[in-house]
């Protein structure tokens, strides 16, 4: 199974490796302006403090990425796990709303910008915080994106996390690349997509993006897998079946779970209570733990795979 770089196995959480001569994020790099190298130099600190940064990624919108982000991301915390969930979806945040955190206000603390916390150990933090409304476009070029996702993994106080989720637009634009660059070492991506020949191509594509910026593939999640009738029992395969898990087989990446359709995720998402949360019990629910079992898995692996 792919790796995910465990920063806690060679480098301890209170690691001051970036105090040291023979960290990279010590060397100011020939014709670095000072400024920019002491920006480098927080932001490495900063991830230093989380043990695994995972990048959620499709290769097209409305497969379920955010939903799955959230969710996961709430999986881990009843796992016992600190999470960071951040959303780099500039053009269409959807984090606010499904947490149920529309219309939060965001305050400073030493001049870096407070997540807002849910229950304890879930740190929440996206651009649409920043919007005056939910209604409000974004119309920003790739050097402004890069600036403010810089800005949300570096000045946002973050402190020690066992795992970062963090919510990409689909496809393979600026804001997952600017993501990919500026986490450093030891990011792996987690991709969804339906069982659907349509989706499951476009996540061909980011499999070999992840493979160009050697951020390791931590796995497949087959989203909309299936649905069973409320009415009959009866299983319908909505959007086909096993495309996702014949791309993992395909592409050698390890098939993380298959989430199926179920319509009170749809009532969850619009009203802002995370699912697996409120249906603890249900087929869906299972999934992500079972999926949240193999990343775990995977974090703890020294092996990668890919
Ligand atoms: P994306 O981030 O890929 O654009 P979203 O997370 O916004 O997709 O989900 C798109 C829609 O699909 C939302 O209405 C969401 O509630 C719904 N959805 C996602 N996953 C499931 C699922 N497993 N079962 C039922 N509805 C789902």
């Amino acid at each position: 199974m792919a790796e995910i770089h465990d920063t806690k196995a060679d480098k301890p959480r209170d690691c001051q490796s970036c105090e040291q001569a023979e960290c990279s994020a010590n060397k100011q790099r020939q014709d670095e302006p000072d400024d920019e190298f002491r920006q480098r130099q927080d932001l490495a600190r900063k991830m230093c403090q989380i043990g695994h940064k995972l990048l959620i990624m499709s290769g097209k919108g409305g497969v379920g990425k955010s939903t799955v982000a959230a969710n996961l991301a709430v999986s881990l915390t009843l796992a016992g796990k600190s999470v960071g969930l951040l959303d780099v979806d500039i053009h269409g945040p959807s984090i606010p709303r499904l947490m149920g955190l529309e219309g939060q206000q965001l305050v400073m603390h030493e001049s870096e910008i407070v997540p807002i916390e849910v229950g304890g150990n879930l740190k929440v933090m996206s651009i649409g915080f920043l919007l005056g409304s939910p209604e409000d476009a974004v119309i920003w070029r790739g050097p402004m994106k890069y600036g403010v996702i810089r800005q949300f993994l570096g000045e946002v106080e973050w402190g020690p996390l066992d795992f970062l989720i963090i919510d990409a637009p689909p496809g393979t634009g600026d804001e997952p690349l600017s993501v990919a660059q500026l986490v450093g070492d030891g990011a792996g991506a987690v991709l969804v997509t339906t069982p659907q020949e349509l989706s499951v191509a476009d996540v061909r594509r980011s499999v070999s993006f992840c493979r160009k910026l050697s951020l390791s593939v931590v796995g497949i999640i087959e989203n909309m897998s299936g649905l069973v009738c409320p009415h009959c029992n009866g299983r319908i395969d909505v959007f086909k079946t096993g495309g996702g898990e014949a791309l993992a087989r395909e592409m050698n990446v390890p098939l993380l779970g298959r989430i199926p359709i179920d319509p009170k995720i749809v009532e969850c998402g619009d009203s802002g209570v995370p699912y697996v949360h409120r249906f603890a019990d249900s087929d869906a629910a299972k999934a992500f733990a079972g999926v949240v079992d193999r990343i775990l898995e995977s974090s703890s692996t020294k092996t990668d795979d890919n």
